[in-house]
């Protein structure tokens, strides 16, 4: 709890704390909704071959089914260790075992799953057996935290877009697989609702907006870790942020982000991969943010045109608008994070270009995509 808590403050966020004075790591804190949709999109899952594995997002959906009907938040552990244990052998797609203590103890230790009348503490999620044994010991009636609880039963919207979230870790699964999943916890009002195709594909656009979702929160969060750090600015090219790169890619669609590009803004290589450079529209060493609001993918054409045009300045002002709009478009409600008001205006540069030859690869304007351009693609990676 201390981690994920202490994180989400970082963050922004409230993490309220309705049971103060008790032992701390001992029980899940209320958390605001806000934190716990900020903590889903990012849970720490043990990895398989395949990919994370999918104890804590089944227990979570098979939760918020309950919701949606209005059943009692919290269950006796007797329901939710049978209930949750078939779900997990019936679509557990990566090898999981029916053990539904392992995410119930890794979300409770997360603050994102409450365990009534419980006070000792609850055994590492990663033991084995004696998890189970506390399990069956305690018999805790478990569920959502109370805010998350209501916002799942009330609202549509919350609800969709939580699913949404929840369903970016089935990346790679079968579809049919997931819709059959959402089908027996009672969501499949929403994986219709949200699914384009008749097959129960969850929306392409609905996987890039909760994959850009995960990808702003990392930058954001490395923003927060390094704030206040001091980073030498003469002596060493500035960090620059591989997710943040990876949101922009994700969010172009593999096309060029000048709304009034003139040149052929989809056109690919012989290998299918899209001419584009991803940049940051105000450098970095000049107050630029290292964040998807405030960086575009280019065509080399237009890159060139705001690196060395004479109409440089005007667009790279308008570059900003655009960055800032496109961001928003996809990532409405949590903006461009805590800095969104500290743009900094775009200082004039010298027309020689922007990337010197001493620049590596990393930074913001790679060659043309190449092998360098590895996690390039419209879908989400994994996918
Ligand atoms: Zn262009």
């Amino acid at each position: 709890m201390a981690t994920v808590g202490s994180l989400l403050r970082q963050l922004g966020f409230a993490v309220v704390d309705t049971r103060a004075g008790q032992d701390d790591g001992e029980r899940g804190a209320a958390l605001e909704y806000s934190a716990f949709e900020a903590a889903i999109a990012d849970l720490r899952m043990r990895s398989t071959r395949q990919g994370p594995a999918l104890y804590q997002p089944i227990l979570l959906l098979w939760a918020v089914g309950r919701a949606r009907r209005g059943d009692s938040r919290l269950d006796t552990w007797s329901t939710t260790e049978r209930e949750v244990g078939r779900l997990l052998s019936q679509h557990g797609a990566r090898g999981e075992r029916p053990r539904p203590d392992y995410p119930a103890a890794a979300l409770h230790r997360a603050g994102l799953w409450d365990m009534h009348d419980h006070r000792g503490p609850v055994p590492s999620a990663h033991g084995d057996n004696n998890i189970a044994r506390w399990f069956a010991t305690h018999q805790p009636r478990t569920g959502l935290p109370l805010p998350v609880y209501e916002r799942m039963r009330d609202s549509a919207s919350d609800r969709a877009r939580a699913v949404g979230t929840l369903l970016t870790y089935f990346d790679g699964v079968d579809p049919r697989a997931v819709r059959a999943l959402l089908v027996d916890v009672g969501l499949d009002e929403e994986a219709t609702h949200a699914s384009a195709g008749a097959n129960g594909e969850v929306p392409h656009a609905v996987r890039v907006a909760a994959q850009y979702d995960r990808l702003c929160r990392s930058v954001e969060r490395d923003e927060a870790a390094r704030r206040g750090r001091r980073v030498p600015r003469q002596s060493q090219r500035p960090l620059r942020s591989a997710p943040a790169r990876e949101a922009v890619l994700l969010r172009c669609g593999g096309r060029c982000e000048n709304p009034r590009c003139p040149g052929q803004p989809d056109d690919r290589t012989d290998a299918g991969q899209p001419i584009l450079e991803v940049d940051h529209v105000v450098e970095i060493t000049a107050d630029g943010r290292d964040h998807p609001s405030q960086m575009v993918a280019l065509c080399p054409n237009c890159h060139a045109v705001k690196t060395r045009g004479s109409t440089r300045e005007a667009f790279r002002v308008e570059l900003l608008k655009v960055a800032a709009r496109l961001h928003q478009a996809i990532r409405p409600e949590s903006g461009s994070g805590a800095r969104a008001e500290t743009v900094p205006t775009p200082a004039p540069t010298s027309a020689s270009a922007s990337t010197p030859a001493s620049t590596p690869r990393s930074a913001s304007t790679p060659a043309f995509p190449s092998a360098s351009a590895p996690e390039r693609g419209g879908t989400a990676p994994g996918a």
